[in-house]
């Protein structure tokens, strides 16, 4: 269910007095009048969102209501997820309705106004099922890990699944029988005189069945405040950053509902040889001059071991070679190893080096002058 915002629709600030309300009403009725606009389904529309806005806010008590559960709606009962009963009378908080054929009809407006039409089918239905909350962490493993995958094991602390009546809530001994009250339906409903108000069955709390025994672990409630551990496989291949989800591990959800879902993100360690960049796996290795000039074979790091390099004669330093497949294998792909060539030079020549290179500058014609 979408919460519409009023003032939004209207274009005024939430404190907004009345005739400032009113006037900004006038104004966008004028716009979007059927009358000026014969045909435009969407200024229809439009007029009537305005006209309902309006309708609430230009009416203190209505207003007053509906800024209620604007409150109610960001204080988290979250995402739209209105559960009925907040607004049965009398239970504290919640809202209040005027009882009589028109203070129904003003309760079924208000709600498919602020809450879309779909808001009467699911009010209808009892007690809300609401789904748990996600739940999000982070897990942190090494460079090697990440690269090979790992399964790591965690512990989750909060509120959980009984294990003890596998939140049913009901002692594991005792039998459930269905509400004699609502006949296992979970709802009642009474007649308003044209309309046919359902609401929670209050002896069963809609859930249907009667608890022969609540559960001693719980309280019949169905969830336990402790800790949990939950084995986590970490696919091979993953990047710092992205997530894991674990589907159905997140906070358990009430009235039958199923749990959130458990999303960690993986923080991936640093490796001193291994830079990673997607699936390819960066390294740098040292060669000498001879190598550098004449060529030859090095071996190098990789991640499976060691492996060896073919330096072609006359390689720069800072020349990338590549190895093939033996980057990382992620979704069934495999990254290569690109290795910056660093050429060392030495700085210790003894007079005898210096000759034999002196003779080899002579014979290549290198100019030399200091
Ligand atoms: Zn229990
Ligand atoms: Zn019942």
């Amino acid at each position: 269910m979408e919460h519409k915002d009023l003032y939004k629709i209207l274009g005024v600030a939430e404190n907004a007095g009345p005739e400032e309300i009113k006037k900004q009403y006038r104004k966008l009725a004028k716009k979007y009048h059927p009358d000026k606009n014969p045909g435009d389904k969407a200024a229809e529309a439009k007029f009537k969102e305005i006209s309902e806005a309006a309708d609430i806010l230009t009416d203190p008590k209505k207003r007053e209501q509906y800024d209620q559960m604007r409150q109610y709606a960001a204080s988290g009962l979250g995402g739209g997820g209105f559960d009925p009963r907040h607004f049965g009378g009398g239970r504290g908080g919640g809202f209040r309705f005027e009882n009589g054929p028109g203070g129904f009809g003003g309760f079924a407006d208000i709600f498919s106004t602020i809450f879309g039409d779909g808001f009467g089918a699911e009010a209808g239905s009892g007690a809300i099922p609401r789904k748990g909350k996600d739940i999000h962490g982070s897990l942190s493993v090494t460079f090697n890990e990440a690269v090979a995958g790992v399964k790591k094991t965690i512990s989750i602390s909060g509120l959980q699944r009984c294990t003890a009546c596998d939140g049913t809530g009901a002692e594991p001994s005792s039998e459930t029988t269905s509400c004699p009250d609502c006949h296992g339906t979970g709802q009642i409903s009474s007649a308003h005189g044209a309309f046919a108000i359902n609401r929670t069955c209050p002896r069963c709390l809609g859930r249907g069945r009667i608890i022969g025994k609540t559960c001693s672990a719980c309280g019949g409630t169905g969830n336990t405040r402790g800790k949990r551990k939950l084995a986590v496989q970490v696919p091979a291949g993953i990047e710092h950053g992205q997530q894991v989800r674990l589907t159905g591990q997140g906070a358990p959800g009430s009235g039958g509902a199923p749990a959130g879902d458990l999303f960690l993100t993986v923080n991936v360690g640093d490796d001193p040889h291994f830079e990673r960049r997607g699936k390819d796996i960066y390294t740098v290795a040292q060669i000498n001059l001879g190598q550098a000039l004449l060529g030859g074979k090095i071996t190098v790091r990789t991640l499976k071991g060691t492996a060896a390099l073919k330096i072609p004669p006359g390689t720069k330093g800072g020349t990338v070679l590549r190895m093939k497949n033996l980057g990382v294998l992620h979704d069934g792909l495999q990254g290569d190893q690109y290795v910056t060539i660093d050429v060392e030079f030495p700085k210790d020549l003894t007079a005898e080096e210096r000759k034999l290179i002196e003779k080899l500058a002579r014979t290549r014609g290198w100019s030399t002058e200091k």
